[in-house]
């Protein structure tokens, strides 16, 4: 038997589909595309990449994107400078600044200054209180792709008990408000979790995000559950989850696979994210 797969490629390539088709009706209505504003900092190789894929997939779904590429010794004012006439222009719906930034740059003010109607990426303190109290905001894209993955599965998340293992505020901590505002009951673990395996054991629904690779075995695991790995860290250059796949399989009822399970739906989801700033922004 062994568990049914989620498969995010698939699930995240459907509504790439339908935000296509969401955005064509836009630009029949309004005459203008939504647009996305990404601003890269240094040449740290990974979001070099990130970044690459952000703007593929807009224009693959007719969303307008600019890249700034900035230099490593960028200042934080200029910095600064930059997201305020973001801020400022009509047609860029969303700003994205890539994390991680170089050392010298504060990441929170430069969050902070991301005006909250357009911070796609969802980690602005206005959008995460919203969060917090069940507002509607933006939600962080991996997250928000985590629930819409457990959705998918049918399974009803209303009196589950979640376990989630990180405590992130781009991950772990997000994911598991949404699960509570779903009315899930919520655990959440971290490092200094005593005994992991008690709490992961009772989880019908269990999203581990610790960036530590098969940290969750399968005797961890409650069986029929659905397992959601969120780790992407590479070993000896293969991309490897937190969960071990094999033993873990094993046992849930459902799992995803790592890599082409959360992964392909963040970018997706923040596709989602400039839709919705834009639908908003133009009041429709
Ligand atoms: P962080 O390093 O910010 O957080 C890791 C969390 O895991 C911390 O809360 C930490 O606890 C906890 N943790 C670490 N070791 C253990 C352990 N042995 N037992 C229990 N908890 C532990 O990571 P992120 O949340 O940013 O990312 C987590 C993983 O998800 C990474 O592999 C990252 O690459 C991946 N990721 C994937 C994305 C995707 O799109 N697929 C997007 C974002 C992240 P403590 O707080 O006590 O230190």
């Amino acid at each position: 038997m062994g568990a049914q797969i989620i498969d995010g490629k698939a699930i995240s390539s459907a509504i790439r589909q339908q935000i296509k088709q969401q955005v064509m009706e836009l630009q029949q209505k309004t005459g203008k595309s939504p647009g996305l504003a990404v601003v890269l900092v240094g040449e740290d190789p990974a979001s070099q990449i990130y970044v690459r894929n952000k703007e593929k997939a807009c224009q693959e779904v007719g969303i307008y994107s600019e890249v700034y590429r900035l230099p490593q010794e960028t200042s934080q004012q200029q910095l600064l400078d930059l997201v305020h006439q973001l801020n400022e222009r009509q047609e860029i719906n969303g700003i994205l600044v890539q994390l991680p930034l170089p050392d010298h740059l504060d990441e929170m003010t430069v969050l902070r200054d991301i005006s909250p109607d357009k911070d796609v990426d969802g980690f602005h303190a206005v959008n995460a209180g919203k969060l917090l109290n069940g507002e509607k905001g933006f939600v962080p894209c991996t997250p928000k792709g985590i629930i819409t993955l457990i959705k998918s599965t049918n399974v009803d998340i209303k009196g589950k008990d979640a376990v989630v293992v990180g405590r992130s505020n781009i991950v772990g901590k997000p994911v598991s408000i949404l699960l509570l505002n779903e009315n899930a009951t919520v655990t959440i673990c971290h490092s200094k979790t005593a005994d992991l395996k008690s709490h992961t054991q009772r989880a019908d629904i269990l999203v581990v995000a610790t960036g530590k690779p098969n940290l969750i075995t399968g005797d961890m695991v409650k069986p029929g559950s659905v397992v959601i790995d969120v780790g992407t860290t590479r070993v000896e250059g293969k991309l490897t989850g937190d969960v071990h796949f094999a033993s873990a399989k094993e046992v849930a009822g459902w799992i995803t696979p790592v890599p082409g399970g959360v992964g392909p739906m963040t970018i997706t989801m923040l596709l989602q994210n400039t839709v919705e700033a834009a639908v908003s922004q133009w009041k429709l």
